[in-house]
């Protein structure tokens, strides 16, 4: 099979997703970026198209589809809103999957499935104020099955049914947990106010001596977040790819039917080679992100093709949203477009699921093996 070509299912799937995208979710999204406001209610609707668990088996409750399928479905969503992207991306990619793959059968069978549906919601909570790029340097404190500290800048923080958090237990050792929305001692204390995402929540959790079930064995907390971010990153690259799609479409368009100097700037080299620019970088984008989620998806490994998919597909975001902007000239400058949306959206992609600094260390330590060291 081609590097292009999609099987029917993936492509059914693509195309539900796109139609969802541009019918419902794409008008709403310049309002939900202006008022910052989390469209909860969205994504009880994707859960009835089987949209919030595309690559969760129909037994848990989800589509039963691959891993491309899935993140075809995010490059769709993050193309009209980004910020809607990163919240299946998350609840999906590092909330549900860490729960199949490193949770007992019981514990996938009673909570995946409302995931998988939709009915709620997942977070991933590894981040601390001083433990970013060096998760390992948590603090967060587990002591007979409570956990105790805080988290900062937790992708859907607010509205998470179920949470799976890092912490350290009393010989050191860092493992997963599970805690739900509701329990004694937790609370989302704090949104934070971003340049961009504007539709998505990420909050600051606060946790005081609360009751949480382990995921997975006892120290093996860093081996499950690393692993849950190799396929999350490829995610992340398809969240990139979309918002650069998006900006593509606009600039484009724009560029047939804004007339200067008596003809559409179409016409003119200058745009006609930034517009050529874009889709061969977004074309290149999307190609390293299907070979890393087609490399997930048959069971191999992905680490090193995640991490060039993100690193590449977020630099291609955020340099051409800034190309779209040009295009549109001062229009692009204002609020009327969403291309300044666009460009605000793109940034996070090269920070959030380990910076592009981590994803070059990643790919340099494959490929210098004990030369490079720990790259620090
Ligand atoms: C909108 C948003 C949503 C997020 N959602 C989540 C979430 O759902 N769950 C979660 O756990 N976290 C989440 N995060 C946190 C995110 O993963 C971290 O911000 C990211 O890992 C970087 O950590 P940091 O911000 O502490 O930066 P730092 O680690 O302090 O890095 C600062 C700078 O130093 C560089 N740097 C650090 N170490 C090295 C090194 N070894 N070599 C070279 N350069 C280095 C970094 O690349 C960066 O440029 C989110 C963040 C944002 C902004």
């Amino acid at each position: 099979m081609s590097l292009h070509e999609l099987t029917d299912e993936q492509r059914a799937i693509r195309d539900l997703a796109r139609r969802f995208a541009d019918e419902v979710v794409a008008p709403q999204a310049p309002e939900w970026d202006r008022e910052h406001r989390f469209p909860r209610e969205l994504f009880g609707r994707l859960g009835e198209l089987g949209l919030m668990g595309v690559c969760v088996p129909a037994e848990h409750g989800g589509a039963g589809a691959d891993y491309l399928a899935y993140v075809l479905v995010l490059e769709e969503l993050s193309r009209a809103d980004a910020g809607v992207g990163v919240t299946v991306a998350v609840h999906t990619g590092a909330g549900t999957l860490p729960i199949l793959a490193h949770g007992s059968r019981e514990q996938a069978e009673r909570l995946v499935s409302p995931l998988a549906r939709g009915d709620e919601l997942a977070a991933f909570a590894l981040t601390e104020a001083e433990a970013g790029s060096d998760a390992a340097a948590l603090r967060t404190a587990v002591r007979e099955g409570r956990v105790t500290g805080a988290k900062q800048w937790i992708t859907n923080g607010s509205h998470a049914d179920v949470v799976v958090v890092f912490a350290r237990d009393e010989d050191d050792r860092i493992g997963a947990h599970i805690v739900r929305r509701g329990a004694p001692g937790f609370a989302a204390v704090r949104e934070e106010d971003k340049l961009g995402l504007n539709s998505s929540s990420t909050a600051d959790l606060a946790f005081e001596a609360t009751p949480a079930e382990p995921l997975g064995e006892p120290g093996a907390g860093m081996r499950i977040a690393l692993s849950t971010l190799d396929g999350g990153r490829i995610g992340i690259a398809a969240q990139a790819t979309g918002i650069a799609q998006a900006a593509l479409d606009l600039a484009s368009g724009y560029a047939r039917e804004r007339r200067a100097f008596g003809r559409p700037i179409g016409g003119f080299q200058a745009i006609q080679h930034r517009l050529a620019d874009m889709q061969t970088e977004i074309e290149a984008a999307r190609a390293l992100t299907w070979r890393a989620a087609r490399l997930k998806a048959a069971g191999r490994p992905h680490t090193v093709e995640g991490a060039q998919a993100k690193l590449f597909a977020s630099a291609v975001a955020r340099r051409q949203t800034g190309e779209a902007i040009q295009v549109l000239g001062g229009y692009g400058y204002t609020k009327e477009f969403p291309a300044e949306r666009y460009y605000r959206d793109a940034k996070v992609t090269e920070i959030y699921e380990g910076t592009s600094e981590i994803q070059r260390l990643v790919i340099a330590r494959a490929l210098l093996g004990e030369a490079a060291g720990d790259g620090l």
